[in-house]
C-alpha cells in the first residue's frame, strides 16, 4: 500500500496495564505502587502534545499486570491489532504493557500480526507521578515511532528509554533501572531522540506479514514447560512434566544450552517407538547472551527431537514452540522454524 508521508496519521493506543498505568504512593516512591489502575484515556489526556502531530485514539483491551496475561489474552490482543490494522482508519498502533513480560507479548505479536504497519510496544519502569517517571516520555516516543513511515515493515518493536528494539531481540535486563530493555546480542534498531525517529538497522528474521503464523486465530495451544538447569538439578521437574503430559519443553540450559545428563540420555537413547512419546525439547540458555548452537545434537530418533533455540532466550523459545506445535509435530519443521524466526 502506498503511504503519504505528509498526511496526518491516525494512531491507536491499545492499553493493557503495567507500571505505566500505575499510581505511586508518593513522589519518591518508585516501587510498591498500586499496579495497573490508570485507564488509557487518562494516559492520552496527560500527553496533549501528541494531538499537535497526529490523530490519537485509544481503547483498553485489559488492565492488568503483565505477569497475569494469559495465552487467551495474547490471542485477543493479536486479533484486535490485526482487525485495527486492516482498516484505513488506523496507520499504526501503540501498545502499553507491563515490562515484566513485555518481551513475550511483543514477540508473540511479531509472529502473529499480519500487517507491515507499525506496532510499537512500550511501558515504564517507574510509575506515573514519581519524580523522573519514564512513562510519559516513553509513551510519547512510542507514538512518534508508530507515526513514522520508517517503522513500516520493521516488525513489532519495543520503544523504551529512547531506544527502538526489535521484539525478537528485546530482553528485560534490569529489575529496576529505566534502561531495562536491551538487545544484548545484536543491538538496537534505532533511537527516538528529541522527537526524531531514526533507524540504523532492519530485522532480517521472518516476522509479521512474512510469518507463517500471521493472522493465526485463537486456539488452545499445547502445553509447553520451561526447565531451568543448575548445579544440583536432578530432573524432577522433567519427570513431572513427562508424567503430566506436555507437547514441548524448553530448557534454560547452562552455558551453550547444557542440559543435565539424565535428560539427554533419555533423548539420545530413545529408539523410534519411545522417541515418538517424548516432547520436542528446545535447548535454550540461561546465559543472557550468545544463544545456543546445534553442536550437541545426536542423530538418533530421540536426539532428532532436541532442537537448538539459536539466540532465542527461554521465554521467547517458549512462545515460538507453542505456535510451532499448533501447526506441526515434525521435529525437522520445528527446527526450520527456530532457524527462520
Ligand atoms: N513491574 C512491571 C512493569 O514494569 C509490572 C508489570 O509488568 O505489569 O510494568
Amino acid at each position: 500500500m502506498e503511504c503519504d508521508n505528509n498526511r496526518r496519521k491516525k494512531i491507536r493506543l491499545v492499553a493493557t496495564g503495567g507500571t505505566i498505568a500505575s499510581r505511586a504512593a508518593g513522589r519518591v516512591a518508585t516501587e510498591g505502587y498500586t499496579p495497573s489502575v490508570i485507564p488509557a484515556e487518562q494516559l492520552l489526556k496527560d500527553l496533549p502534545e501528541l494531538s499537535e502531530r497526529m490523530d490519537v485514539s485509544c481503547e483498553q483491551i485489559f488492565l492488568k499486570p503483565s505477569s497475569a496475561i494469559t495465552e487467551s489474552d495474547l490471542f485477543d490482543l493479536s486479533e484486535r491489532v490485526n482487525e485495527l490494522l486492516m482498516s484505513d482508519e488506523c496507520d499504526g498502533i501503540v501498545i502499553t504493557h507491563g515490562t515484566d513480560t513485555m518481551e513475550e507479548t511483543a514477540y508473540f505479536l511479531n509472529l502473529t500480526v499480519k500487517s507491515s504497519k507499525p506496532v510499537v510496544v512500550t511501558g515504564a519502569m517507574r510509575p506515573q507521578e514519581v519524580i523522573s517517571s519514564d512513562g510519559a516520555l516513553n509513551l510519547y516516543n512510542a507514538f512518534l515511532c508508530a507515526e513514522s513511515d520508517l517503522s513500516r515493515g520493521m516488525g513489532v518493536v519495543i520503544s523504551m528509554n529512547d531506544l527502538i528494539i526489535s521484539a525478537r531481540d528485546a530482553v528485560k535486563f534490569s529489575t529496576f533501572k529505566t534502561d531495562a530493555y536491551q538487545a544484548p546480542l545484536y543491538g538496537v534498531l534505532g533511537t527516538v531522540r528529541n522527537g526524531q525517529v531514526d533507524y540504523a538497522y532492519r530485522p532480517f528474521k521472518r516476522h509479521t506479514e512474512n510469518s507463517e503464523f500471521a493472522g493465526m486465530k485463537k486456539t488452545a495451544l499445547k502445553r509447553v514447560e520451561i526447565l531451568y538447569m543448575y548445579e544440583g538439578c536432578d530432573g524432577m521437574a522433567f519427570e513431572s512434566a513427562l508424567e503430566r503430559g506436555c507437547g514441548g519443553l524448553v530448557s534454560a540450559g547452562t552455558g551453550n544450552g547444557g542440559v543435565i545428563g539424565h535428560i539427554m540420555k533419555k533423548y539420545n537413547d530413545a529408539g523410534e517407538k519411545e522417541a515418538a512419546d517424548l516432547p520436542i525439547l528446545v535447548r535454550s540458555a540461561r546465559v543472557p547472551t550468545g544463544g545456543v548452537s546445534g553442536a550437541y545434537r545426536k542423530e538418533t530418533p530421540g536426539g532428532l527431537r532436541v532442537i537448538p533455540s539459536h539466540d532465542l532466550n527461554p521465554q521467547k523459545a517458549y512462545i515460538l514452540l507453542k505456535l510451532a506445535l499448533a501447526v506441526t509435530d515434525d521435529p525437522s519443521e520445528i527446527k526450520r522454524m527456530f532457524e527462520q524466526y
